[in-house]
């Protein structure tokens, strides 16, 4: 099956992605992670999204689509895959259409602004693997220590405050619109976050029939 997960940064689509992945044996792929690491590495694509990145703004079009253009073609892509955070824009989407990148369903995780504020300001990451923490809905094990490989959990620079409530109005503006141009395609399909985390996967599985 061929993914898209919609939805406000912030909402669970991460979490949502790896749990899917997982249970249909397929990809999940997060240019935010791409990105990140790409960061770390101080490679040219790197370079140019840290800028974008930190301010909370999109990072320009052309370099998300050839990102996803190259790693689509990777074998694992195959039986499928789940694509999280991307696209972002209606010019990536129509790009991914015209790369002939097939989507079967495009599942949005709806969450209010105050909800995501709350998550994403509790939001940890792992500076080795990238594995997403919360401090109350989803502690580590062990404060500040990731529970999968022992990295030390960190907050991401544009998870703080003011920065969230940028990236969410470019959400509102840029990624929103996303819901239309699929459920003209007669592939939106819609799941409200809840508070406990198992809810909102038991509403995601129960939207995919899994
Ligand atoms: P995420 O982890 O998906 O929230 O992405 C973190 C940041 O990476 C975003 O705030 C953007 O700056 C950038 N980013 C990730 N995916 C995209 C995309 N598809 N289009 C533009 N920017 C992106």
């Amino acid at each position: 099956m061929k993914i898209v997960l919609l939805g406000a940064p912030g909402a669970g689509k991460g979490t949502q992605a790896e749990i899917i992945a997982r249970l249909l044996s397929i990809p999940t792929i997060s240019t935010g992670k791409i990105l990140l690491e790409a960061i770390k590495k101080g490679t040219a694509v790197g370079l140019r999204a840290k800028e974008y990145m930190l301010e909370g703004k999109l990072v320009p079009d052309d370099v998300i689509i050839s990102i996803i253009k190259e790693r689509l073609q990777e074998d694992d892509c195959k039986n499928g895959y789940v694509l999280d955070g991307v696209p972002r824009t209606i010019v990536q989407a129509e790009a991914m259409d015209e790369l002939g990148v097939g989507i079967d369903l495009a599942l949005s995780i709806e969450a209010s602004d105050a909800m995501i504020i709350e998550r994403m300001t509790g939001r940890r990451v792992c500076s080795e693997c990238n594995s997403s923490f919360h401090i109350s809905d989803n502690p580590p094990r062990a404060e500040g220590i990731c529970d999968i490989c022992g990295g030390e959990l960190v907050k991401r620079a544009d998870d703080d405050l003011e920065i969230v409530s940028e990236r969410l109005s470019v959400y509102h503006e840029k990624t929103e619109p996303l819901k239309e141009y699929y459920a003209k395609q007669a592939k939106l399909k819609l799941v409200n976050s809840q508070p406990a985390l198992e809810d909102t996967t038991k509403a995601v599985m129960d939207v995919l029939g899994i």
